[in-house]
């Protein structure tokens, strides 16, 4: 896919985390697309809080609706975009789905350390030692729009507000 295709389909992702969310990085915002045979076969946000689930991430979510959408369990050459870089639980998810791309918005370094729970390690390596089928895997798509939707490194946020605390 091109750059404007893959551009187009984080924007998608960015709206939709929008509108079930709003934009303040209160209600972290999260907005996932998988693109399969270059039509849309699922769109979350992650409902963590609301649902008092800790495995509602946008990805996860996600994963979920495409497996229905699709009557299968496994995606091979679809596209997962998700607005902020996966965590450990969504990168394995995305290979035990088979998915042959992930496509994030803001990384790492781009957020609050409070969106990653890991000290050390960099969930991405999950995704790029997986062996079974190769994953691309691609960030820094329209970036700085999704950085805005949440706490950035230099925010000071109150330690009772961090997921990872
Ligand atoms: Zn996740």
């Amino acid at each position: 896919m091109s750059q404007a295709d893959d551009e187009r389909w984080m924007r998608v992702a960015i709206d939709h985390a929008i509108a079930e969310k709003g934009t303040d990085p209160v209600n972290t915002p999260i907005g996932a697309v998988i693109v399969h045979d270059g039509r849309e076969v699922a769109r979350a946000v992650n409902h963590t809080a609301e649902d008092c689930d800790p495995t509602a991430h946008a990805e996860i979510e996600a994963i979920r609706q495409a497996g229905s959408a699709e009557g299968q369990m496994r995606f091979e050459g679809a596209t997962l975009y998700s607005t902020l870089q996966p965590c450990g639980m969504c990168s394995f998810a995305s290979i035990w789905a088979g998915v042959s791309r992930v496509v994030y918005g803001a990384g790492r370094d781009d957020v609050h350390e409070m969106y990653f729970e890991d000290r050390h390690l960099s969930t991405l390596d999950y995704l790029a030692d997986a062996y079974k089928d190769d994953i691309v895997l691609e960030g820094g798509v329209l970036s700085d729009e999704c950085a805005r939707l949440y706490f950035r490194p230099w925010d000071d946020v109150p330690e009772d507000m961090q997921a990872n605390t």
